[in-house]
């Protein structure tokens, strides 16, 4: 480890370098939302200069097992052939469907809801119901009352109850989004109109008291060249599409490839990336207030058949269950796929993110405290959520490894 690198003791501001300085490959964020590097290191079309990549002073992260404060596991709502948003006629409502939005829920809220709201819109009602208060229904909420709907949220469990605050909490539009063969053209136009109204969305909640959106550098580790080796075609999990690297690549800035002494990592291979980050805390909170503000109601009630939709008062309902629609509609394409991650107390002065993914974590610093995500094999198919402690705790100790 290359000490002078690391601040000493905590409390010292990180200063962050433009990441626009030196351009170089693009980052694709694989299915766990870590950046996986798409581009081998000896392609690089010019080495980095070194008077602008300069290492900035790091602040080591605690990492160790007694600063755990919570271990969170939750289940993606995948589907092979993407989110289900579309309209169904049940009985004498409209129920506009608005889920199954695998590891890209929250990326994709604002878009998703957008989409959903057109669809309830045609049919003329002026207030509507959303059935669920997660990511995808407290936006749906949001951007209907936007649109000048009056709206009522039914939901068992209200944020930040429910599965949407198991998230890593990054811009992740492509995680485990559909499968690759169902990366149509259609799907693809689809997605990257859903990703870009959000993108755009996100940008508006920057600089904002409380920090629910900001964005942040991070640091790609890898034992061998980038774009050899990884993925998850070894472990369980289908082929999925790059669709960000492919369709979104002038959003944001591009990874810079470092050179031994442009960071402090005992690691052969090693990329600055920059990301956008959710503090899904204070997002959260921030999304619950604007609902209520703007004269939603929420109503507590857990659905247990679909035949219950004809019991709210509304007569067009966004149904924005989530994994819950599995059970409530009997939705066999709705695919759970574990995820777990660990939180460690926060430490403001740790401003970055790691991704090591030979190592199988990934951190992300958050305000609420330090988020660290270890996938493991058997993750997809799997709806059981009881917390696996040995897992996060071995998660931690190898991020620990890297400040020995
Ligand atoms: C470990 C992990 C990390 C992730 N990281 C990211 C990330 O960094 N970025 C990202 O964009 N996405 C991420 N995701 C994905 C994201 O969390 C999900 O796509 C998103 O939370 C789905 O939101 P939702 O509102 O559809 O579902 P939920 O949060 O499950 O909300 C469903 C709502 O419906 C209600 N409901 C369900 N069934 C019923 C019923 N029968 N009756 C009444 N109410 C009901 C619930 O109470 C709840 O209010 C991650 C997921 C996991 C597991």
């Amino acid at each position: 480890m290359q000490r002078r690198h690391f601040l000493r003791g905590a409390g010292l501001a990180v200063a962050a370098l433009s990441s626009g300085a030196v351009a170089a490959r693009e980052t694709e964020r694989n299915q766990s939302g870590m950046p996986a590097e798409s581009a081998n290191d000896a392609d690089l079309p010019f080495a980095p200069r070194a008077a602008f990549a300069a290492a900035p002073p790091l602040a080591p992260i605690r990492a160790s097992a007694d600063r755990v404060i919570a271990i969170n596991v939750c289940t993606r709502p995948f589907r092979a052939q993407g989110p289900r948003i579309g309209t169904e006629r049940i009985g004498r409502r409209t129920v506009v469907h608005n889920y199954g939005h695998g590891g890209s829920g929250w990326s994709l809220s604002w878009g998703s809801a957008t989409l959903a709201v057109h669809l309830a819109q045609a049919t003329g009602e002026k207030n509507i119901a959303v059935i669920g208060c997660g990511a995808i229904g407290l936006t749906s909420a949001l951007v209907a009352q936007r649109a000048g709907l009056r709206v009522r949220i039914y939901a068992k469990d209200r944020l930040p109850d429910v599965p949407s605050s198991g998230a890593t909490g990054v811009w992740s539009p492509d995680s485990r989004i559909c499968t690759a063969e169902h990366a149509t053209p259609g799907f693809e136009r689809h997605w990257e109109a859903m990703a870009r109204t959000s993108f755009r969305s996100y940008q508006t909640l920057l600089g904002l008291a409380d920090n629910p959106v900001e964005w942040r550098d991070g640091y790609a580790l890898s034992d061998v060249p980038f774009g050899q080796g990884g993925g998850h075609g070894d472990d369980g999990e289908p082929d999925y599409p790059s669709l960000e690297s492919r369709l979104l690549r002038d959003l944001h800035p591009r990874s810079q490839p470092l050179l031994p002494g442009q960071h402090p990592f005992a690691v052969p291979h090693v990329r600055r990336y920059t990301q956008l980050v959710f503090n899904l805390g204070a997002y959260s909170r921030l999304l619950m207030d604007d609902f209520l503000r703007a004269g939603g109601e929420i109503e507590t009630r857990a659905f247990t058949q679909l035949r219950e939709f004809a019991e709210v008062r509304e007569k067009t309902i966004i149904n924005a269950t989530g994994y819950g629609a599995r059970a409530l509609l009997g939705d066999s394409s709705l695919t759970p796929v574990r995820g777990q991650t660990a939180k460690l107390i926060p430490q403001p002065e740790v401003t970055y993110g790691i991704s090591y993914a030979r190592q199988n974590f990934n951190v992300v610093p958050r305000r609420d405290g330090i988020l660290v995500q270890a996938q493991a094999a058997g993750d997809f198919g799997n709806a059981d959520t009881t917390p696996d402690r040995a897992a996060s705790e071995a998660a931690v100790a190898r991020l620990a490894a890297l400040f020995e």
